[in-house]
Order: structure tokens, then sequence, then C-alpha cells
């Protein structure tokens, strides 16, 4: 079954504005056809108005977090409908460092899941298991875990308008990529957990990504396997040069 990869660059808490400007412009001309891959630039929420004004014909924003309740005294917090409304068409939910400091948790990240299909957002759903999950054998457990929590209450239709981004915690930002074989394991058993819940062909056209210190060198044999269908890259997504390197090879 082939699926459209997406490439998606993580920008966490770096930039300045006129870094992120010159970054869009410089990619902008040169990405592949929106055709073949889905390219996404998710970026800090100051930034996200700016970025959707320039994007070109190739290029898409999201959004790193956003609330699950559409308004309220909750000082600091971004609704659905408020970056949906400036023209943003995705948002990372559920990423382990959300997870690990600001409480995110599968219940919370469900009730976003939920709130962004509502609102016609893409969501990224982040899923990944700690360094001693891996070790002691039990990642295929959790991360499935984590699956069903996530998509608590989605329907089958709904379910396919999202998309999965593997990121075991131990590779992220730390140099350690998973091999692609063991990337790739992790995908086919987080997509049997998806057949579980919907069935085959849902299994078949969702699309689940990899995450954890991607870069130019290894993007090729990730993407290589049978079920990567793409990456949520930080570091390296950083430089223009090597994010359009990173979206060439999707
Ligand atoms: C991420 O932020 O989702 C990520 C995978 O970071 P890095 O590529 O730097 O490991």
């Amino acid at each position: 079954m082939k699926r459209k990869p997406i490439m998606a660059g993580n920008w966490k808490m770096y930039k300045n504005r006129d870094e992120a400007l010159a970054f869009i412009y410089q990619i902008n001309e040169k990405l592949p056809s929106s055709e073949l891959v889905e390219t996404v630039v998710c970026a800090p929420a100051v930034y996200l108005r700016d970025l959707v004004k320039r994007q070109g014909d190739n290029l898409r924003v999201g959004a790193q977090n956003m609330h699950y309740l559409d308004e309220g005294a909750y000082t600091g917090e971004i609704s659905a409908g408020m970056i949906k409304n400036i023209g943003v068409e995705y948002v990372v939910l559920g990423h382990s460092e959300r997870r690990a400091y600001y409480n995110e948790t599968d219940e919370t990240v469900n009730l976003k899941t939920k709130k962004a299909i509502e609102s016609d957002i893409v969501p990224i759903v982040c899923v990944g298991e700690e360094l001693s999950i891996r070790e002691n054998g039990t990642t295929d457990k959790v991360v499935g875990e984590q699956v069903v929590k996530a998509y608590k209450d989605i329907s089958k239709e709904d379910a396919l308008k999202t998309v999965i981004a593997y990121e075991p915690i131990w590779a992220i930002g730390t140099g350690k990529t998973a091999t692609p074989q063991q990337a790739n394991e992790t995908i086919v058993a987080i997509r049997k957990v998806v057949e579980g819940l919907y069935g085959k062909d849902v299994a078949d056209r969702i699309r689940i990504l990899y995450g954890g210190s991607v870069k130019p060198e290894n993007v090729v044999e990730l993407l290589s396997t049978s079920d990567i269908d793409g990456a949520l890259v930080g570091g390296a997504s950083l430089k223009p040069e090597s994010f359009l390197a990173l979206a060439e090879a999707a």
C-alpha cells in the first residue's frame, strides 16, 4: 500500500522571527511538490501567522501543541479554533517533551486529538517508550497502550484524518537513532494495534512517522523500510539545507 510520505519539522523553542522568516524564504521554492510529499514546519506559536502568510505551495504549517477546550480562563493556552483561524493545518500532540514537562497524559492527548479532528486540523499523535521499556522488551505493549488511549472514542473515518509519530524517547535529541529495523518493527506493531481498533483498511492507510535523531545521513535508510511513512524531525529541521535534504529524501 502506497501512502503519501510526510516530512515534518519540529522547531521546538528555537529561532527568532527573522530566522523563522529567512528559513521559509530559503526553502519555499525548492521543496518537492506537495503531490509527492507533505512537508510541514511545526513552529513556535508566535510565528505561526507569519509563516502561514508566507508559505509556498509545497509547505504547510503546524503548531506544537493546543488546548482541548474551545475557550476559557486558561492563561497562556491556545485553542484549536485559534490556530485554525490563522490557517494552521497540523498540530503535534503528545510530544514526549510535553508529556515529561507539562503533564500531558494519554487522556489529554485523546481529548486534544478529538478536538483537532473536529477543528479540521491534522493531529500528529506522538507515542514512544523510555529506554528502560525498550531494554525490558515491553515496547510494543507500552506504545500499543498509548495508541489505544489516544484513539479512545475516535471513529474509523476520523482516525484516517490523523497521523501517528513513533518517537522512542531515548532517541530524541540524543543522537541515538533507532535502527531502521527497530523503528520499522515497532511501527508494524503500531499498525497491528490500529488494525485491532479499526480494521485492516485503516491500518494500511494511516500514516505513521518515525522521529528520533533523524538527519539527512540516516533518513533514506529509515524511509526505505516497509512501514515508515516519513519523519518528525527536531534538530535536523532547524537548518534550511538539512530540512530540504530531508524533504527531498522523502
Ligand atoms: C522531535 O523533536 O520530535 C525529535 C524527534 O527531535 P530530534 O530529531 O532532535 O531527535
